[in-house]
């Protein structure tokens, strides 16, 4: 099981946590009650935790979390590969063509 997203809105990891159920990647949400202890904790502990019960599942879940939260290919401006000089699309955090970072 690794631990993908955390963040402090519940609605928002239920969310994720829908999308990722559409393609068929199990995941588990965990602390939603430990917001009991605010006040004693630091905030980021309070945090509500989304896991993926298939580790190997891992890096596509990750990738689609990713695409949720950045929006459809839209929005966002392309931007261009240092190395190569590609015109890569917003949604990209590498440069297709040759692989490098953003
Ligand atoms: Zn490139």
């Amino acid at each position: 099981m690794k631990l993908i997203f955390s963040a402090p809105q519940a609605t928002f990891i239920h969310n994720l946590k829908n999308i990722l159920d559409t393609y068929n990647i199990d995941t588990k949400i965990l602390g939603e009650h430990r917001s009991i202890g605010v006040g004693d904790l630091p905030p980021v502990q309070c945090w509500i935790e989304l896991w993926v019960l298939d580790d190997k599942k891992e890096s596509s879940a990750m990738e689609i979390i990713h695409q949720a939260i950045l929006g459809s290919p839209e929005e966002g401006e392309m931007w261009t590969c240092n190395d190569c000089g590609e015109k890569i699309e917003p949604q990209f955090t590498h440069c297709w063509n040759c692989g490098a970072e953003r």
